[in-house]
C-alpha cells in the first residue's frame, strides 16, 4: 500500500553526493494550486521507503496541517514510524495524496486520522483541532505546516484577495488552530511551525508570502516565551528550497522550477525525507530544552 506513492527514487544512502537524488533538469510541469505530489515529476521522497524509525515519539499524538503531501508528509510517516499516532488535515481536493499518507502510518500500526478542510475558515480550525483531540484521545505535537505560495512579479498585480489568501493560510490558521490546541496541550507538549529561508532572504516576486513566512518565526519566538511557564516549546522550521507540489502549482514560474535548488552549494533542491528529522527532534522529548528557535534546511547557503 504505502509503496504505490513512492518515488522512483526509493533508494538514499544518505550521501550527499547520493547520484540517485534528483537534481535540477527537471521537466517542465505546472498544476492548479494546491497541486498534487502524485503527479509530479519525479514524484517527491516522502521517506516511504527509506525512513527509519527508533521510537523517539512512542506514544505521542500528532497533528499536522498539510500532512498530505511534502515536507508536512514527510514528518507524517517519520512521526509514524517514530511510534506516534498521527492526524492529517489538508484540502478536499488532495484525498489522493492524503490516502498514501494515510495508509503509510496504518502500515505502521498506528491510528491515522484523516481531516481535510479548508483552514482559512476560523470554524473550520477550530472544528479541526477538536476532531483530531477526539480522535486521538489527546494532543501532544502540533505542527503547523500548511502553506500557500503564490507568485507574483509586479505589486500592481497582486490582489487583495490573493494577499488576503496567504496572510489567511499562514498566519490566521495557525494562530486560530494553536489558540484552539491549547487547552488541550500539557506540560511537554511541542508546537511546530514551517516558515522558510524567504523569512530571512525575500524573493522579489513572493512578497505577501516572505512576510508571512517572517511572521511564522515570530509566532514561534513569541509563543515559546508565553508557553515555557507551562512546559510546552515552540520552534520553527525554515526550509530552503524542497521538490513540494508547492513549488509547481504557482509557487515558481515554470523555468524556475525546472532548476529548483541549482543555486544553492548542493545544487539540488531538497526532498521532503530530508528535512524531517527536525521535525522529529523538535516534536520529542530529547528536544527539552530547544523552544524560541529557528532551524534551517537550505541547501548550503545557510539562513
Ligand atoms: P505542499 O504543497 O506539499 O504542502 C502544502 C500544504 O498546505 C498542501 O498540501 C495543502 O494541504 C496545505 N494547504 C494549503 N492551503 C490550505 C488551506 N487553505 N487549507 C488546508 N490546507 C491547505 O508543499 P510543501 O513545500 O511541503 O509546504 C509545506 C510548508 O513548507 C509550507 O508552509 C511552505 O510554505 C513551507 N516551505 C516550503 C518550501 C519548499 O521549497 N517547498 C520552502 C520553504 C518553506
Ligand atoms: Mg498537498
Amino acid at each position: 500500500m504505502a509503496d504505490k506513492q513512492a518515488p522512483d527514487q526509493v533508494f538514499r544512502s544518505g550521501a550527499l553526493k547520493d547520484p540517485k537524488l534528483p537534481r535540477p533538469g527537471f521537466p517542465a510541469q505546472t498544476q492548479p494550486f494546491p497541486g498534487l505530489a502524485s503527479k509530479m515529476e519525479p514524484r517527491p521522497d516522502h521517506g516511504e521507503a527509506s525512513y527509519r524509525g527508533t521510537g523517539r515519539l512512542n506514544g505521542k499524538r500528532a497533528l499536522i496541517t498539510g500532512g498530505d503531501s511534502g515536507i508536512g508528509a514527510a514528518a507524517a510517516i517519520a512521526f509514524a514510524r517514530e511510534g506516534a499516532d498521527v492526524a492529517i488535515n489538508y484540502l478536499p481536493d488532495e484525498q489522493q495524496d492524503a490516502d498514501s499518507v494515510i495508509a503509510a502510518i496504518e502500515a505502521e500500526g498506528r491510528k491515522a486520522i484523516a481531516i481535510p478542510g479548508d483552514i482559512t475558515d476560523e470554524g473550520f480550525c477550530a472544528s479541526l483541532v477538536e476532531q483530531a483531540v477526539s480522535a486521538l484521545g489527546g494532543l501532544d505535537v502540533l505542527v503547523n505546516n500548511a502553506g500557500r505560495q503564490q507568485f507574483c512579479e509586479d505589486l500592481t498585480d497582486l490582489t487583495t484577495e490573493s494577499f488576503d489568501a496567504t496572510m489567511k493560510t499562514n498566519v490566521y490558521a495557525p494562530f486560530w488552530i494553536t489558540r484552539a490546541a491549547l487547552p488541550h496541550l500539557e506540560n511537554g507538549a511541542s508546537i511546530i511551525i514551517t516558515s522558510s529561508v524567504q523569512a530571512f532572504s525575500p524573493s522579489a516576486i513572493l512578497f505577501d508570502y516572505a512576510q508571512s513566512k517572517a511572521a511564522n518565526v515570530a509566532f514561534a519566538q513569541s509563543l515559546a516565551k508565553q508557553l515555557a511557564p507551562r512546559g510546552i516549546r515552540v520552534n520553527a522550521v525554515c526550509p530552503g528550497p524542497y521538490w513540494t507540489a508547492l513549488q509547481v502549482s504557482g509557487g515558481q514560474p515554470t523555468e524556475k522550477v525546472e532548476v529548483h535548488g541549482k543555486k544553492e552549494p548542493l545544487a539540488r533542491p531538497g526532498q521532503p525525507v530530508e528535512i524531517a528529522p527536525i521535525y522529529v527532534l523538535l516534536a520529542s522529548d530529547e528536544a527539552s530544552y530547544i523552544t524560541g528557535e529557528y532551524f534551517g534546511s537550505v541547501g548550503g547557503s545557510g539562513l
